[in-house]
């Protein structure tokens, strides 16, 4: 039987839109883990594990990895204990193959259908956030760092943050191009579901606020007992 507060959210929406910033503040506030493809596969590739080794460059030019390997992660993936209520998806999936695939195995995992944002931000808006986008090597907190700031660290931890190799500007125009490519096809493919386009042009907290909202209008009982939001100070 499906536990009465299971809840799976999906993040769609630009590279640099938000989407990190706010699985994690969603998962804070609901229990259940953020699940980021995107981090698996740096983690992947920072340790030089045989699928690090696979995806390495595929990543560093800012093209997609194959819509199998993606498929064999998140299984592997959601299929996790810590998955038995529930999860939230950021950067996964990007194809409506990896949608079809998701559709399935969450009925095969026995999880309830998909909440989706939609974060929607102007192109001029998404380059300016990821060229100042940093992130902590060691928790994976996302920051927004300031222009000629002092070398920023983590709240957190205090370990000097650091820029992503794909935000390098070439690399961004690559993977937008790729997010053009593909989102309109996976947009049409939620379209007709629980989906909701989101203004992701305002601050993280009012985006969280709102998304939470949504889910306990569609699911009552699962954000019953919601925590009150973490502060976190990253906007992405
Ligand atoms: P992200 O952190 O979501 O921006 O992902 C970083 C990179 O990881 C992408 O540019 C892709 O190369 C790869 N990646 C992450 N998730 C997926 C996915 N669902 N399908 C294909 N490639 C992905």
């Amino acid at each position: 039987m499906m536990p009465e507060c299971s809840t799976v959210v999906i993040f769609l929406g630009p590279p640099g839109a938000g989407k990190g910033t706010q699985a994690a503040r969603l998962s804070e506030a609901l229990g259940i883990p953020a699940i980021s493809t995107g981090e698996i596969l740096r983690q992947a590739a920072q340790s030089g594990t045989e699928l690090g080794k696979a995806v390495q460059s595929v990543m560093a030019s800012g093209q997609l990895v194959s819509d199998d390997l993606m498929n064999e992660v998140v299984a592997d993936r959601l299929s996790r204990r810590d998955c038995r209520h529930g999860c939230i998806l950021d950067g996964y999936p990007r194809t409506v193959s990896q949608a079809r695939f998701l559709e399935a195995l969450l009925d095969r995992l026995n999880l309830p259908e998909p909440v989706i944002f939609n974060l929607n931000l102007a192109p001029e808006k998404i380059v300016a956030r990821l060229s100042r986008r940093r992130q902590c090597p060691q928790c994976g907190g996302i920051y927004s760092i300031k222009p000629y700031s002092a070398p920023p660290r983590c709240e957190r931890d205090g370990s000097v943050l650091v820029q992503r190799p794909d935000d390098a500007p070439a690399t961004i125009r690559q993977r937008l191009e790729v997010y053009r490519a593909t989102s309109e096809a996976l947009a049409d493919f939620y379209r007709t579901r629980n989906y909701y386009e989101i203004s992701a042009a305002r601050t993280p907290k009012h985006i969280s606020k709102e998304l939470l909202r949504l889910i306990a209008t569609r699911r009552p009982a699962a954000v019953a007992a919601v925590r009150p939001p973490l502060q976190v100070s990253a906007t992405a």
